[in-house]
């Protein structure tokens, strides 16, 4: 057994098989060799395998997904068959001498290129198809077929570092835990295992992802950041137990639905839940979450290789806004930039990506991408009650161009006669030190206020939170911030607007009563962890 430690995220336990997330095809090396046909015949025998998979892979994929899903490992099965394929490959052994890994990968590189240079979109898509087979092929070649993840198997997906874009790529069902070697526990990735309510483990350090093998048995603890390669019967048996107990407390605290979020002596507050997806509100309601405190809807510009169009986007709003039947529901405007990426946003290389071009500050840039968002936010808007919440705001200015857009947009809309609802909330995200310092300009301009304290402590401790090396110089509980956050409720107060916390703070349970006794009005956790915090509310006594 072997045992790595890092920064747990969600309190439970996993137990599965590891799947390790390779982004960059395994490196090639170019070797000139002598034996041109022994290199042919080493492709021929990798590709032959990779058949072999392929087809047990679509076998199972067959159960359980479907014959529509699983039609993309037959296509795998044909590219890998495919003559121009196998005739650059065996041109450039010919002509250069090399080896079959350098003649796979380059082949794969041109065919990438001409399937990327093509206008229609589905032939684009084929690009990644290739690399994906040509991947297999290598892997093969380099002696690592059994190793290959089955996708269709739950696994803990164990990687170096892991881009919020990367993970909405990932099948959900089929993941029970995330294992990250680099990232600190303020990274999309760790957030987003908390919203799916699965343990992560971040920061465990390279030398786990070096020695990681796929297929090994692994038990990760999002209690203790512990993670367990080939655990021995004594930890299992451990593990278990302590998994047994959590389950147990779940069960008490499924006795909390349908109860207030009020405090021994009356304080009543609300607790929300924040997700990344339309297919979170089942697990909000389930939670008994009072509303959606924070829709990050950039996750919705991730997930695709286009821009979703205004009626795509429209579709999603509303079918959270009616899935939440009436509760309130906040949608952030896109958060894109620092570590969430969107590829065909063609973002220019920047040296220090979280102070650069991001949230608010690229809806500014290009006000047309913005507009489509909100229009179908106000047209979606008369399905529910919407609140619209614009990030890394730093300054009025910035605010007073948002909210003029927002006033262009409804004017444009009614001139269309498209309905939308008059009662729109429309709210700022205090994640700058800027924001908290002049929130008394800011709220008078707004109706709320929601804190987002991963940003505002990695702004406030200048401690980037995409980076382990400096986790151990995150004071969460650090006096500037809760200073800031107190400031930020006061000003938001004397507007008589209301103020939440959407940031990961809003769960950590030993700042609850100092959130209670400053004003804040609402706390927005993963839908996870909304019963938790309802118990934690409810254990308070402020009179005392
Ligand atoms: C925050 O910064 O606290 C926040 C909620 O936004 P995100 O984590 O998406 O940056
Ligand atoms: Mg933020």
């Amino acid at each position: 057994m072997k045992t790595y430690i890092g920064k747990g995220i969600y309190r439970s336990v996993a137990f599965g098989k590891v799947a390790v997330f390779k982004r960059q095809p395994v490196s090639v090396k170019r070797v000139y060799i002598q034996d041109k046909e022994a290199e042919k015949a080493r492709v021929a025998e990798a590709e032959r395998k990779a058949l072999e998979q392929l087809q047990d892979i679509y076998e199972k994929a067959l159960k359980d997904v479907g014959k529509t899903d699983a039609e993309i490992f037959k296509i795998h099965m044909m590219m890998i068959k495919d003559d121009d394929y196998n005739e650059l490959i065996t041109n450039i052994i010919e002509s250069e001498n090399v080896n079959a890994e350098y003649a796979v990968s380059l082949t794969s590189d041109n065919f990438a290129e001409i399937f990327n240079g093509m206008k229609d979109s589905y032939m684009q898509a084929r690009a990644e198809d290739v690399k994906d087979i040509s991947h297999r092929i290598i892997a093969n070649l380099s002696g690592k077929a059994e190793h290959i993840p089955d996708p269709w198997e739950k696994v803990v997906i164990c990687a170096d570092e892991l881009t919020p874009s990367e993970t909405v790529l990932l099948d959900k069902n089929k993941i029970i835990a995330f294992v990250i070697a680099h990232g600190s526990s303020y990274s999309h990735a760790a957030i987003l295992a908390g919203n799916m309510s699965i343990p992560a483990v971040v920061g465990v350090g390279g030398e786990f992802i070096d020695q990681i093998v796929d297929g090994s048995e692994i038990i990760v603890d999002g209690f203790t950041g512990e993670v367990f390669v080939d655990p021995d019967k004594e930890t299992v048996a451990r593990l278990s137990e302590k998994q047994r107990l959590f389950e147990e407390e779940k069960t008490f605290l499924q006795d909390l639905k349908g109860k207030r979020n009020v405090t021994v002596d009356g304080r009543e507050i609300n607790i929300f839940a924040n997700i990344g997806s339309a297919e979170e509100v089942n697990a909000s309601l389930a939670n008994d979450a009072g509303g959606i405190g924070l829709l990050r809807s950039e996750f919705l510009y991730m997930g695709d290789k286009t821009l979703p169009t205004e009626e795509q986007q429209y579709t999603v709003y509303k079918n959270i806004l009616e899935g939440m039947g009436g509760r309130h529901v906040v949608i952030r405007t896109f958060d894109i930039g620092a570590d969430k990426q969107v590829r065909y946003f063609d973002h220019k290389y920047e040296e220090n990506p979280a102070m650069g071009l991001r949230g608010i500050r690229i809806a500014l840039s290009c006000p047309d991408i913005f507009k489509t968002q909100l229009r179908a936010l106000y047209r979606a808007s008369v399905y529910g009650s919407l609140g619209i919440l614009f990030p890394m705001i730093a300054s009025a200015s910035e605010l007073e161009k948002v909210l003029g857009i927002c006033e262009e947009v409804k004017s444009e809309l009614r001139a269309q006669g498209m309905v939308f609802s008059e009662s729109v909330e429309v709210g700022v995200m205090i994640e700058t030190p800027a924001a908290a310092i002049i929130s008394d300009r800011l709220a008078p301009m707004v109706d709320f206020f929601s804190i987002g304290t991963n940003d505002l402590i990695q702004y406030t401790l200048a401690c980037d939170r995409q980076n382990s090396e400096v986790e151990q110089f995150i004071d969460t509980h650090h006096e500037a911030v809760l200073r800031l956050i107190e400031m930020s409720v006061v000003n938001a107060h004397k507007c008589g607007i209301h103020v939440g916390i959407c940031g990961e703070l809003a769960a950590d349970s030993e700042l609850t009563e100092a959130f209670l006794r400053m004003g804040i009005d609402e706390l927005s956790v993963s839908p996870a962890s909304v019963l938790r915090m309802r118990n934690v509310v409810r254990a308070i006594d402020l009179s005392k």
